[in-house]
């Protein structure tokens, strides 16, 4: 093979040489070194060539070097192949056609073959089709004579997150790429395969992170945040529609946010000239732990073999939504953290809430015996509590579906994680075989059910995951890893929560009262906020399917919620100003 190579490089030399001269009509008038910056970084040594006419070209050779692409001569039929990114673009000396992978593009300059190497009009650096084989935007600016070189980013933006309890980072993809985490000093390191990132970095300074600096090296990016205080626990987790990667960094002690505003920063689209070098001085071979903070991380199974930190343990969880996914926990005994009160209501920021209207879409929820369907009372009723929410300048509302559209359980408490709420509301109808049955009930997340009632309410609501999976629609978020972190973290918030809008509906809904229960609601599994679930009252009985039907009705089951968020927020200030 070595020697086939060798035999047609030389008669391509031959040839070349030969044609050279019969080539003269076109010749190189002069040529000059120019600025190339790719992602931010100079790249030196490339030259424009000027031909007679003026015209400016490049050469082939050079052009492959900025990109990374190899060259393919074919000498007897007098073309090359630049081969990157799995893509080919076939230039023919002296020919204005370019074949873009298979499609042929007509230039306006034909490439010249000159000496032993051909040259490419601009034209070709700067159409559509080359930038889509090469991922990446060039401009060429002959004023200035400056090729800027952007690779398309498959991660399209890095933000951050403050609470008093924690900081999360969201890196978010274009597509599903899989990752290595590695502790330094001081630092958290997330290099992420495939990766591709403009070079730029996020000062945060709210005393647990100091910064965040991304940018891409050689095939993976790298996202190191840089820690100014040891966190108490570290949590990273690959979520999906759309992808992203979640750095939980939780606080070992609350921190004060009143002064600062909750940030969001997306990608620059400039150019850095002059790009911060820390993110080269990482080792990743070298990870080291500092104090108790502890790494647990999720990783693609698919890439397995990429990776290059050995998983010490799996975390088997059944609870896993898709199964596609391992995790590597090494600390998956421990990670339930101990509780932390969370600082007090402060008014002057508003409390995000999320308000889940339950079913939705092909998901009817529960049919009452004259046809009324679960998932349209409960919009109705979200849309109530949003009206009243929106009158107090306190809460800012987010709804999880505005219309009558089907929303994977997972991805409803997805939408309050990603928007950092403080509370997660789910907002239901009850169902029971027992026509007889009826009343207000609420619940907060348990693995184990108050009693036989309340399971089967659970098993319920739930059985729409069996919907989910047969359509597909199944979400591949693996959010509920927080499962037992939340439960733990928040059942004091929950059960408070829960009682005060029990107590709310007494007098208001005019219904029996069963109280506050728990179960093992799959849709409030993901949440990383105090989350309840309401069954506002049984649409499977006669007399309560009709008060459905009623505004009055569906008004005092949203006031009851609203006032007892209202007197749990009232509650926690109380609270902490006793202290
Ligand atoms: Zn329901």
């Amino acid at each position: 093979m070595k020697k086939l190579s060798v035999l047609f490089f030389s008669l391509f030399m031959l040839f070349f040489t030969a044609y050279s001269y019969a080539g003269k009509k076109a010749p190189v008038v002069s040529s000059k070194v120019i600025n190339v910056i790719i992602d931010g970084e100079s790249f030196p040594g490339i030259r424009i060539y000027k031909m007679s006419g003026q015209t400016n070209y490049f050469s082939v050779r050079e052009i492959a070097k900025i990109y990374n692409a190899t060259l393919e001569w074919k000498p007897v039929s007098l073309h090359v192949t630049m081969h990157l990114n799995n893509k080919k673009i076939d230039i023919k000396a002296n020919n204005a056609g370019v074949i873009f992978g298979k499609k042929l593009k007509k230039m306006s300059l034909p490439s010249k073959l000159i000496g032993n190497e051909i040259y490419i009009p601009p034209e070709i650096l700067k159409s559509k089709e080359f930038a889509e084989i090469t991922e990446a935007d060039t401009v060429w600016n002959p004023s200035s004579s400056l090729l800027s070189i952007k690779h398309r980013a498959n991660i399209s933006a890095v933000r951050y997150f403050t609470k008093p309890g924690s900081t999360r980072v969201l890196i978010q993809l274009e597509e599903p790429l899989s990752y290595t985490v590695s502790k330094t000093s001081g630092s958290v390191v997330i290099k992420i395969l495939k990766g591709k990132v403009q070079r730029d970095f996020l000062s945060v300074n709210n005393g647990i992170v100091k910064d965040i600096f991304y940018g891409t090296e050689g095939r993976s990016a790298l996202v190191k945040i840089n820690l100014q205080q040891t966190p108490k626990l570290v949590k990273i987790l690959m979520l999906s529609k759309p992808y992203r990667i979640s750095v939980y960094i939780k606080h070992s002690k609350n921190i004060d946010i009143s002064t600062k505003k909750e940030t969001v920063i997306s990608l620059p689209e400039e150019y850095y000239t002059a790009p911060p070098e820390i993110l080269k001085e990482v080792d990743l071979t070298l990870p080291e732990k500092y104090g108790e903070a502890q790494i647990s991380e999720i990783i693609n199974d698919e890439n397995n073999k990429d990776l290059e930190k050995v998983p010490v343990a799996k975390f088997e969880d059944k609870n896993i939504i898709d199964d596609s996914f391992a995790i590597i926990d090494d600390t998956a005994e421990d990670v339930a953290p101990k509780q932390e009160k969370e600082k007090g209501p402060r008014y002057k920021c508003k409390k995000i809430i999320v308000l889940d209207a339950g079913h939705g879409g092909e998901d009817p929820g529960a049919v009452g015996p004259n046809g009324t369907k679960e998932k349209d009372i409960n919009l109705e009723i979200v849309y109530e509590l949003k009206t009243i929410f929106d009158n107090d300048d306190n809460y800012e509302i987010i709804l999880t579906r505005k219309d009558d559209t089907f929303i994977p359980l997972a991805e409803r408490t997805n939408i309050a994680n990603e928007c950092n709420a403080d509370l997660f509301i789910s907002v239901h109808c009850n169902a029971s075989f027992d026509r007889g049955v009826n009343g207000f009930e609420i619940y907060f997340l348990s693995e184990k059910a108050t009693d036989s009632e309340a399971a089967a309410t659970a098993v319920l609501e739930n059985s729409v995951l069996e919907l989910e999976r047969k359509t597909g629609k199944k979400s591949t978020s693996l959010q509920n890893v927080f499962w037992s972190l939340a439960i733990t973290e928040y059942i004091n918030e929950c059960s408070e929560l829960s009682g005060f809008i029990s107590a709310e509906t007494t007098n208001r809904l005019k219904i029996p009262n069963k109280g506050v229960k728990q179960a093992g609601f799959y849709v409030l599994r993901g949440a990383q906020m105090p989350s309840v679930l309401v069954e506002s009252a049984f649409i499977s009985n006669y007399a309560q399917e009709a008060k459905f039907s009623s505004k009055k009705f569906r008004v005092a089951v949203a006031d009851s919620i609203y006032e007892g968020v209202v007197k749990y927020y009232a509650s926690k200030n109380k609270k902490q100003n006793n202290k």
